[in-house]
């Protein structure tokens, strides 16, 4: 079971892949959870992403492909994934094509997960996560049991600094221009979906749910 997840930032790629993911025991690979915790590291990797991140810019084809294909060649992909934020722009979609050549890979499906611009900037003005377990939170549709703090560790919850509303501008005007076209990319290479993700999140989980079994 092989998927790519894309979306604008904030269409819930994250949270619904980490669910679907944990529900059909496959691997989630998150190129932007690999890149904070690159930076947050202080690796040489997360020294030369960090400027682009925080501006919402993308971080060099080069650096984020090097990244895939370590873990492909570990063998970390082999009981099946899902790709949420890669690729991102079309000569990423094209080296993941090949690199799965290479590994006798396929994917069963790229699903889109549709919503609009001004749910975006709404959803992310209200997004927070724990800097110890990852875990997100969402005012008001995933909110933490006590304000402000984690439910699984108690940790105070932090905003990313590329939610900050400037750069949400900017990440949804990269969006358009650079990871837009991989939709046609994948329309035409007959393995795209379509799933309208404004609702709960347990609605839209439903719906990701019944396209990757009938996938399978
Ligand atoms: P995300 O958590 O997916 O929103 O990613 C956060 C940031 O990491 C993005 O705004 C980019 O700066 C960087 N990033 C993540 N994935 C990629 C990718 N596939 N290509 C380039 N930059 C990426």
């Amino acid at each position: 079971m092989n998927f790519i997840f894309l979306g604008p930032p904030g269409s819930g790629k994250g949270t619904q892949a980490k669910q679907v993911c944990k529900e059909v025991g496959i691997l989630h690979l998150s190129t932007g959870d690999l890149l904070r915790e690159a930076v947050k590291n202080e690796t040489a990797l997360g020294k030369k992403a960090k400027a682009y991140m925080d501006a919402g810019d993308l971080v060099p084809d080069g650096l984020i492909v090097g990244m895939i294909e370590d873990k492909l060649k570990a063998g970390e992909l082999d009981g099946g994934f899902i790709l949420d934020g890669f690729p991102r722009t079309l000569p990423q979609a094209e080296a993941l094509k090949m690199m799965l050549v290479k590994n006798s890979k396929t994917i069963d499906k790229a699903i889109l997960l549709d919503v609009s611009d001004d749910e975006v900037i709404k959803r992310l003005s209200g997004r927070f996560y724990c800097s110890t377990c990852n875990a997100g939170y969402n005012y008001p549709a995933r909110m933490p049991k006590q304000e402000g703090v984690c439910d699984n560790d108690g940790t105070k919850l932090l905003r990313r600094p590329d939610d900050e509303e400037e750069v949400v501008r900017n990440r949804l005007d990269v969006y358009k221009k650079q990871t837009e076209p991989i939709i046609d990319f994948y329309e035409r290479e007959s393995f795209l979906a379509r799933v309208e993700a404004e609702g709960t999140i347990d609605s839209i989980f439903q719906k990701l749910l019944t396209v990757i079994r009938e996938s399978d």
